[in-house]
């Protein structure tokens, strides 16, 4: 399998989204009206359904050069307050529109959430949630710089409900770690792991990245085999997105340029094999699980659902990005967050001054998020999900291409998507995007 999918990536190799929401940001028409947004999140909103909040939290102490997120990078923890105050302004401002509302879920990403001081921690969380009620299937996911997570704030998101950890590893190789500016040890990561794990929170996700300048095979290699002892329940494998024109701290990696193309996905093969023959199942879209997670057996179920932040257990119809460049959707609109630190902590929903995009979905983009979600979370399109967009016609010679490709099976009920094509979910996406193009 080893050849035949190093061969295969670099055939289906080339550009695309994630399809974690569609369409994706470069297609947004920034055509929504004042008062609009807050209308569909009315609309849209069930006590039964609840409502997904995504927390972003900007800040950094300092820059990983390979980062792509949207960050602040600063000392200066006195700024903490001033932005959870406005964050809980803004949502104050949802909690006008929709009265006591049920919470599905809440992510907490970055930046860094582990940068804030118990204190800040405590104050947003609390403010989080006031005045709303939990789901009875609640979630909540925080995620982790090793290098500044304790216990306190394990405690603190502990006692609120959260049941997973996502830690920042990357590498555990020094070298590598210290090209990018980000010395971190292997013995910090075990003794969050520990701790995490101590402290009662279910599951402990690891963030891993490869294409980074100085990886080997070898390099790479011992880092999955320290997985073994860490066993954590949960793994994200991205790729280096090399985009030194837009990230310009991705300069920083001097003269050693990042991997070329066969580098890369020799790099992402190797690891791929190690991980599947540990306890992990893949779930594609860079994201591999133990066996026996919650979402396998969800995805056996049929029960599994993804979001812009990956895959869920459980998911609303709404999803609230709370905080700086944060993205929110509903099933009829998205808007984006003002992305400029200081803009954001003068914009307000009122007069729209907060979004940097917004989008009205066409009919099209509606019916086709729920058929990319069901594929990459079933492996599975029934015929009839595609012909309700008159697509199994339009599709199917370039499904059967993919089928001797050995990527997917083409039956009279539907497509099924084969262990090797769960690398292939973004190609399979895109061929149904461009048939509902023509
Ligand atoms: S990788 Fe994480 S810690 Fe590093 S700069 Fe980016 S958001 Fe901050």
């Amino acid at each position: 399998m080893t050849q035949e999918l190093h061969q295969l990536l670099l055939k289906y190799y080339g550009p695309g989204g994630r399809y974690g929401i569609y369409p994706g940001l470069s297609h947004w028409q920034s055509n929504l009206q004042t008062g609009q947004w807050m209308s569909h999140v009315k609309d849209n909103y069930s006590p039964e359904e609840g409502v997904d909040l995504y927390i972003h939290i900007p800040f950094c102490e300092s820059l990983c050069t390979f980062c792509g997120c949207n960050i602040k990078v600063t000392r200066d923890h006195s700024e903490e307050n001033t932005y959870i105050n406005k964050l809980l302004s803004e949502w104050a401002e949802y909690k006008n529109k929709i009265k006591t509302p049920v919470i599905r879920s809440i992510y907490i990403g970055g930046g860094t959430p582990s940068y804030l001081s118990i204190d800040s921690l405590n104050f947003l969380l609390e403010g989080l949630l006031k005045d709303v009620s939990l789901h009875h299937d609640f979630h909540g996911t925080f995620e982790a710089d090793p290098r500044s997570l304790n216990k306190d704030q394990v405690k603190a998101i502990k006692k609120f409900g959260f049941d997973r950890v996502s830690l920042g590893v990357q590498d555990f190789n020094q070298k590598v770690l210290d090209n990018v500016n980000r010395s971190q040890s292997l013995e910090i990561v075990k003794q969050n792991t520990t701790m995490i794990r101590a402290e009662g929170i279910n599951e402990v996700f690891y963030d891993l990245i490869y294409g980074l300048p100085y990886q080997t095979k070898d390099s790479f290699n011992d880092t999955i085999d320290k997985l073994k002892e860490l066993n954590p329940d949960g793994l994200s494998l991205y790729p280096l997105a090399h985009v030194p024109w837009q990230k310009k701290a991705q300069k920083a990696f001097g003269i050693y340029e990042p991997l070329n193309i066969n580098e890369k996905i020799s790099l992402f093969i190797s690891a791929n094999d190690k991980i599947n023959k540990m306890n992990y199942q893949a779930l594609g879209m860079n994201t591999y699980v133990q066996t026996d997670s919650v979402f396998i057996n969800k995805k056996k179920k049929k029960e599994l659902k993804r979001t812009v932040m990956g895959f869920m257990s459980s998911r609303s119809n709404i999803l609230i990005g709370l905080g700086v460049s944060a993205i929110s959707h509903t099933p009829t609109s998205m808007i984006q967050n003002e992305k400029i630190y200081s803009k954001y902590l003068n914009a307000s929903h009122l007069n729209n001054s907060i979004y940097f995009k917004s989008h009205l979905k066409t009919n099209r983009e509606k019916l086709l998020l729920p058929i990319f979600e069901k594929l990459i979370c079933n492996s599975f399109l029934s015929k009839s999900d595609l012909e309700e967009l008159d697509l199994w016609n339009k599709t199917i010679e370039i499904f059967i291409k993919l089928e001797q490709d050995g990527l997917v099976e083409v039956k009279k009920e539907g497509l099924y998507v084969r262990p090797l094509g769960i690398y292939f979910f973004k190609n399979i996406c895109q061929i149904i995007e461009r048939a509902s193009l023509s």
